[in-house]
Order: structure tokens, then C-alpha cells, then sequence
């Protein structure tokens, strides 16, 4: 069979004996939740009582912070990490590559005499200055004021990471440049959450909660995520850089016999699976589902949802601890989109609700009539946010690697629609036409407000096809991709609706000065919207082909590409609108779309060049000596008077041309430097580096399946896929 390096890696897979994982017998998740954080119970025990209501007050109602509190809980904190055997604390943020960074330093210091005291003064909690000039900020800073600041984020509660190599306290903190605009995910994350907890506590007013609580977002996000082994992904240098292959042919078996999802999960991946809880369950991390996933080799955990700010940070630790869990059971966990052609994506669904501890879910189509009419305005408020600003949510979810998912068969497509299932449709279908009776459903639907019907609490039905989807108590916007944070996206949905949220406060507000009915103005306000944005509402088959024709009908936009979706960022609209909701001023939004096309053309950069190299060093040679073999064979089969058939030789041959054609195409495409404007690379990127990579793979592709086994030294898609 194999080349004997694919041979020898498909053996050592077998010989691998993976760790043993005990989480049952030693310790009862419920001991060991939040075991290494420092959260209110902790502070509640080692806090001054003042002080720790000053801080609660923060987490809990977003007050403003006393910076006096700082000295006190870093003290406290600073005793609890050394308990935990941390030696080191950082800062952790989250700059715009999409990543988690941090910056560690010692808790001790030396104090003359040859020894070292461990301090951690309250403005060291509160304040760091990591050397900010290699985090992209799409020229928000010069180069002479490199300065960036971290700044505490006491809603996020510290926690302690642990290592066989020492401990760490890790702070939570957001990153801003000198003139306080935002480096980072987390910082437009909370501001937006501020914007929209103020409108949908005037909307809470309306409907008669007197000073009602703060009203946050809340997200609960689906990992979905493959796993390889490492001894395939050690002999594939694209999935080790790009984290995608850029080869591969189609394996005789893919998914079609749908045998995996849900299916019983792997022992190997158990052990993997039940080791990452257990460190999850220690950081807080509430992981709840896990099950497989659609593809051979992919799986999906999601944790219980939690205040959009929370889950953000905790998502951006999740995947850091998946990777090195899985390294330490010999996998690799691969959060590329599309780590496999043809093989289905991974995506991040962000669930998401809006709420407070007194009202629980504002998308929890409540049991009176009055609680209904509020779960209605609000619903309202999606439908117009998400048709307003489609063009805003596509661009939140816009990357190079997410547009390999994106708008295929699939994912979502890249069109911005709302599935609302039957009852609800129906229910906004009839406020279309005003206060109308309907009998549909259970009880009598009677569209006065006073008298709108209870509505069921489940929907019944799914639409996996539905980029947006109502789902009985929330949202669920399912266009996000895997490897990206979710607090972008959480960031524009809280923005969309703070102005949504704003725009029928303000109508509302407006309507009960004047002395109109409150029902009937609600009533009148439900329907306006409706009619105005209901051709967003989409309840068919978002994978079939009628749809984009009937949505270029509806006017909604069908933005393919990352390149057609990043403009969003700087139309006046959006920048009007970030900019009134304290977001992002207008030099953020263009530092957001710089960064964006600067990503993207990076992406492509890298996975062009190695399509090049492993194109020239890795598949021509293998063809070329295949070749090789077979014009020896005919030479000598004529030479001893065999009648031979050299057609043979043409089948590798005519590929083998076109893999060297391709190659210098794609070679001259990374040569053309004439591209200087940031957005004119991108183009090149797309329109000449991606067409020139596919010739080079398809190529590449059917040589895979011509050349000899023993040749072909990257691990087939066979392999990677099944062999676990
Ligand atoms: P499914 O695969 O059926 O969509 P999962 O159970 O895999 O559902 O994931 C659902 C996610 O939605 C979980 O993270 C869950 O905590 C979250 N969720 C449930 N209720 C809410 C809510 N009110 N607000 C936000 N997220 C929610
Ligand atoms: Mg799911």
C-alpha cells in the first residue's frame, strides 16, 4: 500500500495509547466548578464588605467603578492566586487577529536586600501597558505613540490557568490606544451592551416595570470543531499553517451515509472531550452539550449560555484549552471553517436573548396578554434591526477563511434573512394587515393587543438553513464561523438593537405624551414595522435555488465575499450609527474595515504560497517521477517487442502539464506587487491569488488519484478524516 511515511504515521496512530482521563470516580464537577476562579463567592469572603458591594454593584447593574475598590480586591486577589500556586499574572486581552493575548509578569519583585516580595498594587490590577505596536490597529496609532493600555474589566471575573510549569493569574482586561479608541473585541462589546441595555430598559418602562434592572445580552455560542491526529496534521504543512488543506481529492466515502452526526463518540475522543471539561468546569466554564457532528472527525460542545461579555471571554479560552487538550490526547483540533473541501464546514452559532434576572428572556413569548405584547415590540425590534443593518451582521461574520462556508452549500448563505416559524410568522403576517382575528394555532388570535393570544413556548419546527432564527426563547445567528470571536458579532447585534430598541421607545414615548392609547400605538407601531421590514422574514429552504432570486426580489443584498461585505463597515449609515450608540467613532469603523481587508489579504498571502511550495516541492515531483516510471516501462516493453499502450502515460501527463501551468500562474500572481492600496491587494487576493491556488489544487487534485500510492506523501483526506 502507502507512501512509508503515510504507512509509518497510520501505525503510530495505532500504537497510540492515549491518557487516562478519570473524571468521574476523582472529582464531582459540581466540587471542582469555578474551582480556580475568582468570582463573587470568593470575594465575598476575602472582600471588605464595602468593597465588595461597590464591585457587585459594577458586575450586577453596571455601575460605574469605584477606582478607590482597586487596592482592596488586588490585594485579595493577589493572596487567593498565591494559594493557587500562581507565581506570574497577566493581562489578558483580545486585539484584532482574533486571538487571545496575553502578557505575563512576575508577582515578585526585589526588594535590595536579596530577597522578593510579591506586590500587586491596585493600579497594576486596574492598568497595564503591553508593548502594543504588533497588535494590528488599522492606523489608530503612529508609530511614535505606540502605547496601548489594558484596563481592568471587573465583569469578568479573574481567574487562575494552570500549567505544569507554574501558575498564572489571568485578568481579563480590554485594550485602547493613548487616546482611549478601541484595540480590541471586548471594549466595543461592552460599550454596546451599555447602548442597548439603556433603550431596552425604556422599553421595560413602557410596559410597566418601574425602575426595571439593567437588561444585558446574553450569548450562548456552538463550538463546532474537527479533530485530527497528530501524525497526519504533522506531515500536512498546510493544515499546520493555513489550518485548512489546500489538497486533497475527495475521499471514496465523505458523510453521505449521514452515519456520524450523533452518532456514539469515538473513545479516544471521550477521553479528549471529558479532559477538557474538567479543566472548563475549574475555569467556570459552564459546558453542557457535546455530540459529533456532521463530517467524520467533527464535533461540537456547547457551553450554557452567560452574559454576552462573559461567554465572549469564555469562548476565546475554550478554544485555547481545547487546542492544548487535544494536543496532550495526540489530536489536533482544527476551528477552521472549512478545513476540508468538499467535507461540511464548522460554524459558531451565537445564540443570543436580551434580559435581566426580573424578566428572564424578553424572547419568552410570556402567558398574559400583556407580557406578549412586549415579547411582540421586541421580536419587532429584531426584524427591523436585522433588515436594517443586514449588510452590518454580514461584514460582523466577514473573513477569508469564513468565506469558503459562507454562501456554500452548506452553511447559511450569505444572505441576510429571518426564519420565525409558523406561529410567529403568522402572528406578524396578520399585525401586517392591523388588529385582525385568526383562528390558527391554539386559541382564539385576536390582534387588538389586550387580546393577542398566548402564544406557544415552542416553536415546533427548526430551520437549519436560516442564517437567523428564531428558536423559542432567542435568536440564533448561525452565519458566525468557527474561528472567530463571537463578541463581534455580539457587538453588532447589541448596536442594532439599541437602535431598534430607541426607535419605538422614542415612537412609544412619544405616543403616550399625546395621550394615544399605549395599545394602540403599540398596535400601530407593530404594524408599521412589519410592513415596512417583513420581506426580511424568510421561512423556506435557504439552500435552494429559488431563494437568491427571490431575495435579489426583496431587495435583500446577497454579499458573497468578504470583499463585498467590509464596505458595510464605512457606509454613512453604519458609521452614523456606531458613532451615536458610542460604539465606534468614525476613525474606529475605518480602523475595523483596514484591519478587515489587511486580514484578509494576509490569509490568502500565506495559503498561496504554500499552495506554491508544497504545488512545486511536494505534488510535481511525485507526478513527475510517476511519469518517469511509466515512459521507462514503455521504452522497455517496446525495446523487448510488447505491443504497449502509452495512453497510459497521456492520463498523468495531461495534468502534469496543467499542474505546471498553474503553478507559474500562481507564481507570477504572488510576484505582481504593482497592488499598493490596502483594498486594491485584497482584490488581487481574491480575484487572482484564490482562481490561481484552485487551478493549481484541482490539478493537484486529480493527479492524487493517478499517481502511485507510494509516491503521494501527504496524508489523504482518507486518513485524516477516519483514522482517529
Ligand atoms: P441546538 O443544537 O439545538 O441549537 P444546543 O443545545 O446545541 O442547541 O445549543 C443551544 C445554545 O443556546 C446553548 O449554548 C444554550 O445555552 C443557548 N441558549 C439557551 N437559551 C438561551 C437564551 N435564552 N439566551 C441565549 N442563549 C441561550
Ligand atoms: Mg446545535
Amino acid at each position: 500500500m502507502s507512501n512509508k511515511v503515510r504507512l509509518q504515521a497510520v501505525r503510530d496512530v495505532e500504537a497510540y495509547v492515549p491518557p487516562a482521563v478519570s473524571f468521574i470516580d476523582s472529582e464531582a464537577p459540581g466540587e471542582i466548578f469555578g474551582e480556580n476562579v475568582f468570582n463573587q463567592v470568593v470575594m465575598q469572603k476575602r472582600l471588605p464588605k464595602s468593597v465588595y458591594k461597590s464591585v457587585t454593584a459594577t458586575i450586577e447593574h453596571g455601575a460605574m467603578l469605584d477606582p478607590a475598590v482597586a487596592d482592596a480586591v488586588a490585594s485579595a486577589m493577589k493572596n487567593w492566586a498565591l494559594e493557587k500556586g500562581a507565581t506570574h499574572y497577566a493581562h489578558v486581552f483580545y486585539p484584532l487577529t482574533g486571538l487571545t493575548a496575553e502578557k505575563h509578569d512576575s508577582f515578585f519583585e526585589p526588594i535590595g536586600d536579596g530577597t522578593a516580595l510579591a506586590e500587586f498594587a491596585g493600579k497594576t490590577l486596574t492598568q497595564g501597558e503591553p508593548d502594543a505596536s504588533s497588535f494590528p490597529n488599522g492606523g489608530l496609532r503612529n508609530t511614535f505613540e505606540a502605547r496601548g493600555y489594558t484596563g481592568w474589566d471587573v465583569t469578568s471575573p479573574a481567574y487562575v490557568l494552570e500549567n505544569p510549569n507554574g501558575n498564572t493569574l489571568c485578568i481579563p482586561t480590554v485594550f485602547v490606544s493613548m487616546t482611549g479608541e478601541a484595540l480590541d473585541h471586548k471594549t466595543p462589546l461592552l460599550r454596546s451592551q451599555q447602548a442597548m441595555g439603556t433603550h431596552a430598559e425604556r422599553i421595560l418602562t413602557l410596559f410597566g416595570h418601574t425602575d426595571p434592572e439593567h437588561v444585558v445580552s446574553y450569548c450562548g455560542p456552538e463550538q463546532e470543531y474537527f479533530l485530527v491526529d497528530r501524525h497526519f496534521f504533522l506531515a500536512r504543512p498546510d493544515l499546520l499553517n493555513a489550518g485548512r488543506t489546500l489538497f486533497g481529492a475527495k475521499p471514496p466515502k465523505g458523510q453521505e451515509f449521514d452515519d456520524h452526526y450523533f452518532g456514539a463518540i469515538p473513545e479516544r475522543v471521550l477521553g479528549f472531550m471529558m479532559d477538557t471539561e474538567r479543566e472548563l468546569f475549574k475555569l467556570g466554564i459552564p459546558a453542557k452539550t457535546r455530540h459529533n457532528e456532521v463530517a467524520p472527525g467533527q464535533f461540537e460542545i456547547a457551553p450554557m449560555f452567560e452574559k454576552a461579555n462573559l461567554a465572549a471571554d469564555h469562548q476565546q479560552l475554550l478554544m485555547t484549552t481545547f487546542k492544548t487538550i487535544a494536543k496532550k490526547h495526540g489530536m489536533e483540533c482544527l476551528f477552521h471553517e472549512k478545513p476540508f473541501q468538499g467535507v461540511n464546514g464548522s460554524g459558531k452559532h451565537v445564540n443570543f436573548s436580551l434580559g435581566n434576572s426580573q424578566v428572564g428572556s424578553v424572547f419568552v413569548p410570556g402567558d398574559t396578554p400583556h407580557e406578549n405584547a412586549q415579547f411582540l415590540v421586541f421580536c419587532a425590534g429584531v426584524i427591523r434591526a436585522v433588515h436594517t443593518y443586514a449588510g452590518l451582521l454580514r461584514a460582523s461574520v466577514a473573513s477569508a477563511t469564513n468565506d469558503h462556508r459562507l454562501g456554500a452549500n452548506e452553511a447559511p448563505p450569505a444572505i441576510i434573512s429571518i426564519f420565525l416559524g409558523d406561529q410567529l410568522a403568522d402572528v406578524f403576517e396578520q399585525i401586517a394587515k392591523g388588529p385582525a382575528t385568526s383562528s390558527k394555532g391554539k386559541g382564539k388570535m385576536v390582534i387588538g393587543v389586550d387580546t393577542l393570544p398566548v402564544l406557544p413556548t415552542d416553536p415546533g419546527d427548526r430551520n437549519r438553513t436560516s442564517p437567523f432564527a428564531f428558536t423559542g426563547n432567542r435568536f440564533e445567528f448561525r452565519a458566525p464561523g468557527s474561528m472567530q470571536s463571537v463578541a463581534g458579532p455580539m457587538t453588532t447585534i447589541n448596536t442594532i438593537m439599541a437602535d431598534s430598541l430607541d426607535y419605538m421607545a422614542t415612537y412609544l414615548e412619544a405616543a403616550v405624551t399625546e395621550g394615544t392609547d399605549f395599545d394602540q400605538a403599540v398596535q400601530t407601531l407593530l404594524t408599521e414595522i412589519i410592513n415596512e421590514h417583513g420581506s426580511v422574514v424568510f421561512n423556506g429552504d435557504g439552500y435552494a435555488d429559488a431563494w437568491p432570486i427571490e431575495a435579489e426580489k426583496r431587495g435583500l443584498a446577497n454579499l458573497k465575499t468578504t470583499l463585498d461585505a467590509l464596505p458595510e463597515l464605512i457606509t454613512e449609515p453604519a458609521m452614523e450609527l456606531f458613532e451615536k450608540y458610542k460604539v465606534f467613532n468614525h476613525r474606529e469603523m475605518h480602523s475595523r474595515y483596514e484591519i478587515g481587508l489587511e486580514q484578509y489579504t494576509l490569509t490568502i498571502g500565506v495559503e498561496a504560497r504554500l499552495t506554491l511550495e508544497l504545488g512545486t516541492t511536494v505534488v510535481l515531483p511525485a507526478a513527475v517521477r510517476h511519469q518517469t516510471e511509466l515512459a521507462l516501462n514503455i521504452g522497455a516493453l517496446k525495446a523487448a517487442g510488447v505491443e504497449t499502450d502509452t495512453s497510459t502515460l497521456d492520463v498523468v501527463s495531461v495534468p502534469l502539464a496543467e499542474l505546471r501551468a498553474a503553478l507559474v500562474v500562481l507564481k507570477d500572481a504572488l510576484d505582481d506587487d504593482s497592488h499598493h492600496e490596502a483594498l486594491a491587494e485584497a482584490e488581487h487576493a481574491r480575484n487572482a491569488l484564490l482562481p490561481a491556488m484552485s487551478a493549481v489544487r484541482a490539478a493537484a487534485d486529480t493527479l492524487e488519484e493517478i499517481v502511485a500510492d507510494d509516491l503521494w506523501a501527504l496524508p489523504t483526506y482518507q486518513e485524516m478524516l477516519f483514522i482517529l
